[in-house]
């Protein structure tokens, strides 16, 4: 496979003949000495390519790998990369090698609609996507027995472009297969995998593609095949496109093809994990395959539910994927096989009535057909508990099947390599092992404050560099006037407090709150002794017109001579821009309508890097800030009413700035450092990082959920 997609590729030398191998397992991205390699490799190609080392081996000429092969330095990192690869491969944590019984010898596979495992794999729009890609990586470091299905959706999402008026326009450029880090499974019998899926009145077949992950596995599902309909082919064009009937047969297909996939392939998972209700229908083809086996509907029920995970994103009701019934009875017409005499109690596990009347619904269809669900942060655990009080009309309140498992971020993946240099020196060696490890943190006490600030500063210079670099790229590229890029990128000061505002713009996260008073931001941000930017990022979903129009408003602010050219707006947010603003901001500002953010993850990266939050209490926040490690937005004003909310959240926003934040960053002692500010910092990094991190997080899902489930699978009765 490998072989021929670098046939037009300069030829690897003998030394270096496993570079293609390390190029195609996304291991190498959060392996701070493998992405050395390839930076060294070829500095200009590394950053022309957007950090992406298939690409780059295609391009690479014959000269530098010949330099390469030659250079002392060059080798020793190359050899150490791929001694680290092999670990990665074969030894497990040993934290996993205490914990592995909770499993016995199973397997868990984990589905999502997306994952953001890099950016050279566009398959993912925002923070599901992030978690699901984190998460799976965290298992790959632990050496869990664990795979991944999703979609490979050869047009990923989209690609953003703002008009001159600030009008966002979607491209959607087909991946390449040659450039991307993919590669087709093939079945136990060596064979093509394939997996043929029932739809409606068809059969619906899916290519399987995989990414490694180290010992980690992705499958990818995908339709664009010569043999299916041109309509069919369509069917995993783009993620999140199409109509509610796409829709549903992109779900029909991870689900049901998800599962057939796995068995085509050899790979009996005992613990199947939900990322969101997209892929429940995964419970009926394992209902399905347990009836062919001969067991009862409701034995087979009750055996996918105790081996069921479901971990749900979403606190608004209207969020939830819910069909018409017609639609789920047409599209898995004809093909409910052993399945079918029980359709009706297939169809009443899906039925809730979310206030616009009874359809079928994912998410409660995955709340019935599994034992272990959870919310991504305690508060999004209460209020999913609510939300979905009708489902156990006779259960107690504090006795509903509901918990929480906090979100985190996958530390290597997050940190920038500056962060990581002064910790290796600082903690010593083996350090990421410990890093949900409170006491390892406390460490940073011994890290003097002028070492901190210097990093922070390196930091926020490296963010303008790669601002300006990618304006002249994009200028050079499409001659086009250079405010449509980064409308006063050029203008950015590499000294001043920066805070950054970068998500999906959608309307409950309210992007528009800092601009509520206009004026009194504008007297913030100019003040010329102190002061203070802006930037922003962010795509809108493509059918989300409210949510565009935030945009362009954000957009045209950023243009107004009102503001003195300190905000900015960077276009085409994704993982790439992700990692130079949570590493390069000062602050990272989060201003949702609370209880709105189930979680939320970019504030956990900054904080990672020493860039605190400034955020309202809602998600993550309400039981992250301790007082002393970011800054809290916080007022009392009647939560039905939305106006006065809004007023009285930015009043206490500009509070905060103009009285904690600003100052603290601007007043320096005698030796020119902000001792307040990096106190903050420092205890940003220090209480966040351990509780925040996939590391915690993977471990709770496995103690608590994928143990139980495992256990009460294996001692099922089998009939
Ligand atoms: C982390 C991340 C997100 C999630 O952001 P939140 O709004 O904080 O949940 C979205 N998009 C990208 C590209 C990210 O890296």
């Amino acid at each position: 496979m490998s072989e021929e997609r670098f046939s037009k590729a300069a030829p690897l030398p003998g030394r270096l003949h496993r570079l293609h191998e390390l190029a195609l397992d996304l291991w190498w991205s959060w392996d701070d000495r493998a992405r050395q390699v390839f930076r060294r490799l070829d500095l200009a190609l590394w950053r022309a390519t957007a950090h992406n080392p298939v690409q780059m081996l295609q391009r690479i000429s014959p000269e530098r790998l010949a330099w390469a092969a030659a250079d002392a330095a060059f080798l020793k990192a190359y050899d150490e990369a791929l001694f680290g690869l092999d670990n990665a491969r074969t030894v497990s944590h040993p934290w996993w090698r205490d914990h592995q019984a909770m499993l016995g010898s199973g397997t868990v596979a984990y589905f999502s609609a997306e994952f953001a495992l890099h950016q050279s794999l566009p398959i993912y729009a925002g923070g599901l996507g992030v978690l699901a890609g984190d998460h799976c990586k965290e298992a790959a470091d632990l050496g869990l027995p664990f795979v991944g299905v999703g979609f490979m959706y050869p047009q990923g999402y989209f690609r953003q472009r703002m008009t001159n008026d600030g009008w966002q326009e979607e491209r959607y450029e087909r991946i390449s297969w040659t450039d991307a880090p993919i590669e087709a499974a093939v079945t136990p019998d060596g064979r093509r995998c394939i997996t043929a899926v029932p739809l409606g009145d068809r059969t619906v077949l899916a290519a399987v593609w995989r990414v490694r992950l180290g010992r980690v596995r992705l499958f990818l599902l995908d339709t664009d095949l010569a043999e299916n309909a041109p309509w069919d082919r369509e069917l995993s064009a783009r993620l999140y496109g199409g109509d509610r009937e796409t829709r549903i047969q992109q779900e029909v297909i991870l689900g049901i093809g998800g599962v057939c996939a796995l068995r085509a392939l050899g790979i009996a998972p005992t613990v199947w994990h939900l990322n969101e209700g997209h892929a429940a229908f995964v419970a009926l083809q394992r209902i399905r395959e347990l009836i062919e086996q001969g067991r009862s509907f409701d034995d087979a029920l009750e055996e996918v539910q105790r081996s069921t995970v479901f971990t749900t994103h979403t606190p608004v009701p209207a969020g939830h994927d819910a069909f018409p019934f017609h639609l789920v009875e047409k599209h898995l017409a004809g093909r409910w096989g052993a399945i079918g005499q029980h359709r009706q109690r297939f169809l009443a596990l899906g039925e809730y009535d979310n206030g616009s009347g009874s359809q079928f619904n994912m998410t409660a269809l995955a709340l019935r057909t599994s034992s272990f669900v959870n919310g991504v942060s305690a508060l999004h655990g209460e209020v999913t508990r609510s939300m979905w009080r009708p489902m156990w009309p006779d259960t107690p309140a504090d006795q509903l099947p509901v918990r929480s498992i906090t979100n985190g971020v996958h530390v290597p993946t997050w940190l920038a390599s500056d962060v990581h240099e002064m910790l290796d020196h600082h903690f010593g060696p083996g350090w990421l092992d410990r890093v949900d490890d409170p006491e390892l943190w406390e460490q940073l006490n011994d890290i003097p404050d002028s070492e901190i600030w210097a990093m922070r500063n390196q930091l926020r210079q490296d963010l303008f560099s790669f601002i300006r670099e990618r304006m002249r790229a994009r200028f050079s590229l499409e001659q086009v006037g250079q405010s449509r890029i980064v409308s006063a990128g050029a203008m950015l000061d590499p000294e001043a407090l920066t805070l950054g505002y970068a998500r999906r713009f959608t309307a409950y996260k309210r992007p528009e709150l800092i601009f509520h008073d206009p004026d009194r931001l504008a007297r913030i941000l100019t003040n010329s002794d102190r002061p203070v930017q802006i930037v922003f990022a962010g795509k809108a979903h493509p059918a989300d017109e409210p949510a565009k129009h935030h945009l362009q408003r954000v957009f045209k602010h950023a243009l107004d001579p009102k503001f003195g050219g300190r905000l900015a707006f960077i276009d085409d947010y994704d993982m790439h821009v992700a990692h130079y603003l949570v590493q390069g901001c000062d602050v990272w500002l989060n201003s949702p309508r609370k209880p709105l953010e189930a979680s939320g993850t970019s504030g956990m990266k900054a904080s990672l890097n020493g860039a605190p939050h400034l955020s309202i209490g809602d998600g993550w926040w309400a039981e992250g800030f301790n007082g002393r490690n970011g800054w809290l937005i916080e007022s009392h004003a009647n939560p039905d009413d939305h106006a006065a909310v809004d007023a009285a959240d930015a009043a206490a926003l500009y509070d905060l700035l103009e009285t904690d934040v600003v100052p603290a960053f601007y007043e320096r002692d005698a030796r020119g450092l902000p001792r307040k500010w990096v106190a903050v910092v420092r205890e940003a990094m220090r209480s966040n990082v351990p509780r925040f991190s996939t590391r915690r997080m993977v471990k709770q899902y496995v103690t608590e959920m994928y143990g139980p489930a495992s256990r009460s699978a294996v001692t099922a009765p089998t009939s």
